[in-house]
């Protein structure tokens, strides 16, 4: 609910809601506020929004009459009209789309319960963001805008197909209360009126309006009208005129170009048209990283024009994000519905698809049912990542750039899309043992490539994070011998390694399970033992078993440790640690698996390690906490391990 209401609303006996004043609901006052606060050098950004609702309005109209003609009551050319009021310093913008009615009025006008919104609110809290009016104006900020230039903002407004009678106005001056009033109103649609506060009486002015529609909502396809320039001719004439110019008998003319760009063949459009029509479609000021248009001929007709952003947008990991490719048939909106016609994880692609055949009058349940919008859907996402592997071929540093914005959410398709696993796995990129500090920038192919002849597997290692990757226990030996190896450090990679198991023929192979097969690596030199040492680090390793028998699933002499005295291993058929922490932070139930730890015989530590002598015990345990800490685990009672570290540098 948007409001608290002062009075409760009754019904009046011809059934009219009553007049009556409602307060805002404290989160609007707060959005209020923040918005004027951070808004203000971005204004103008209010008729952007109204004119995106008054689209929005028109759309659902047209949509709503395909079954219901009669909704269209013989105003059919549906179009958004801007006028001044220069006397009242007011801007009108109406529009005979939609419209609300009593209770949608109440309920959606200025609602925060928008993920968008949201988002703003808790992105200005945190960031106390003044000024960055390119990255706020990426949010949506909607109806509410008007507050940024009016004192006084009045919305007239009827639903399509009801009587005249069931008109509303409401009226608010942002402070806190608003009035909503049932009027007479002859005209379907939306009619918002802004009187503007004294310091921004600029906006009064039809050049200014003309420049804000041309900077934000040219491509809007619903014709924007104005008052026509006067021509100075007529001007004169009608100066002698003794009465003043009705509003009525204004002449209008269409301002946006408003023109279908897509439906243009490529090679007449510039990329400042392509430019502006990605920011008209995503309100992002950064040109995007890659332009995708093509027109499909074959059984099903369409033109697609999607669109990879350069930066991601703040939403990308908003499960409410609601941004889809938009659908239309031949030029008419249908839907955005998100996952209509890409996969979750391409949601960062924008864009729309405009199909020729399809029927116009389709539902939710057709759209997911149609095997046509399967087909299109299936052919875009090739498309996307054709073009993907295109630019990761042609120009590295902006793939570079493009993987770092959208890695992981491209990642996530080794999970949802089967089929195209393997284009995926080809597209990733990641921080080796090789590569250059936090970048991602080693493809499969490019690890395969260097593998030395003798290498079997892909190498990987799985962490919370790329410091506890790079220092782990487990790379020594690889280290060693210089045999490269990935470094996975983010949620995702977890899944991506369990959905792509081998690449060119070579499987991948974590470093942190199972026996190493180390014929692609030199064995380690350790020369040959007496047959006495092995007995006695045979007693060692047996005796502490028996001390973890609680922790540990087998001890065992490790062949991959060179400089430190032990490490955790999990079981081939196992989780390993870092997944099992994974899940449990997402609060899943992951089946516990106790762990191997290995010991390495010939680090000074484990050597002095005497199996007889009364701290043993507190040794062993010293060897495996140590090793828990390594790859990033924690311990059950830190508390312990300190005492048990202070005992033994006490004796
Ligand atoms: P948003 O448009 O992002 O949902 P707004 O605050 O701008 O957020 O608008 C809230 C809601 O009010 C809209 O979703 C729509 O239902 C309704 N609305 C706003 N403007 C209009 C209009 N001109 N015609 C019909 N409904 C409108």
């Amino acid at each position: 609910m948007s409001s608290e209401t002062k009075s409760k609303p009754k019904k009046t006996k011809t059934g009219t809601p009553p007049s009556e004043t409602r307060s805002f609901q404290a989160e609007v006052k707060q959005l209020l506020n923040l918005m004027i606060h951070s808004l203000y050098s971005n204004k103008e950004i209010f008729l952007r929004e109204l004119i995106s609702n008054a689209s929005d309005a028109c759309d659902k109209l047209r949509f709503a009459s395909l079954t219901d003609n009669s909704l269209l009551e013989d105003d059919e050319a549906l179009s958004i009209w801007i006028s001044i009021d220069s006397e009242k310093r007011a801007i009108i913008v109406r529009d005979n789309g939609i419209g609300m009615d009593y209770d949608e009025v109440v309920r959606d006008i200025g609602t925060i319960a928008r993920s968008g919104t949201r988002a703003f609110i808790e992105k200005m809290e945190t960031e106390n963001s003044s000024g960055d009016a390119d990255f706020i104006g990426q949010f949506g900020v909607g109806f509410y805008s008007c507050f940024l230039v009016g004192k006084q903002v009045t919305l007239l407004t009827r639903k399509a197909g009801t009587p005249p009678k069931s008109g509303i106005m409401w009226s608010s001056d942002g402070t806190g209360e608003y009035t909503i009033s049932p009027i007479d109103r002859p005209s379907r649609g939306t009619e918002i009126i802004i009187n503007l506060k004294e310091e921004d009486f600029e906006y009064a002015e039809e050049y200014r309006i003309r420049n804000i529609i041309e900077k934000y909502s040219d491509h809007v396809s619903i014709p924007i009208l104005m008052p026509k320039e006067p021509d100075p001719a007529t001007e004169q004439a009608e100066e002698e005129k003794p009465e003043p110019k009705q509003d009525k008998g204004k002449e209008w003319e269409t301002v946006n170009k408003g023109s279908a760009l897509w439906t243009r063949p490529k090679s007449e459009i510039s990329e400042e048209e392509y430019n502006s029509f990605y920011s008209s479609l995503t309100y992002d000021s950064a040109p995007p990283a890659l332009t995708i248009h093509n027109r499909v001929e074959g059984k099903t007709d369409y033109i697609s024009l999607f669109f990879v952003p350069s930066n991601a947008p703040f939403d990308l990991w908003d499960r409410e994000q609601r941004h889809g490719i938009k659908l239309y048939v031949r030029r008419i909106f249908i839907s955005d519905d998100a996952k209509t016609l890409m996969p979750n994880y391409l949601r960062f692609v924008r864009g729309l698809v405009d199909c020729a055949d399809l029927p116009l009058n389709v539902s939710r349940e057709f759209l997911q049912q149609n095997r046509d919008i399967g087909k299109i859907r299936q052919a875009s996402v090739k498309r996307v990542l054709g073009e993907l592997k295109k630019l990761s071929e042609s120009d590295q540093e902006s793939y570079n750039k493009f993987w770092k914005e959208f890695g992981k959410s491209l990642k996530e398709g080794v999970v949802e899309d089967h089929e195209n696993r393997q284009s995926i796995a080809e597209l990733a990129r990641f921080a080796t043992t090789k590569s250059e500090g936090e970048s991602q920038a080693v493809s499969l192919d490019q690890y395969v490539d260097r593998m030395p002849m003798s290498q079997k597997h892909i190498y990987y290692l799985t962490a919370e994070s790329l410091s506890a990757a790079s220092s782990s226990p487990h790379l020594e030996i690889f280290e060693k011998n210089g045999i490269e190896v990935l470094l996975l450090s983010e949620p995702i990679d977890e899944w991506f390694v369990s959905h792509v198991t081998e690449f060119r023929d070579k499987a991948l192979k974590s470093i942190a399970r199972g026996d190493l097969d180390l014929e692609d690596l030199k064995k380690k030199e350790d020369g040959k033992k007496t047959e006495k040492e092995q007995t006695a680090e045979d007693a060692v390793v047996q005796k502490i078993r028996e001390a973890l028998d609680d922790n540990v699933k087998d001890v065992r002499l490790s062949n991959r440790l060179v400089d430190s005295p032990s490490c955790l291993i999990a079981d081939d058929m196992d989780m390993g640690g870092n997944m099992e922490r994974l899940l449990k932070a997402m609060g899943q139930n992951a089946p516990t698996a106790k762990p191997i730890l290995e010991i390495n015989p010939d680090h000074a530590l484990v050597k002095r390690i005497d199996p007889e002598s009364k701290d043993f015990e507190d040794w062993a345990r010293l060897l495996f906490d140590q090793a828990l800490l390594a790859e990033g685990g924690t311990l059950d009672h830190p508390g312990d391990f300190v005492k048990r570290v202070n005992r033994l540098l006490a004796s």
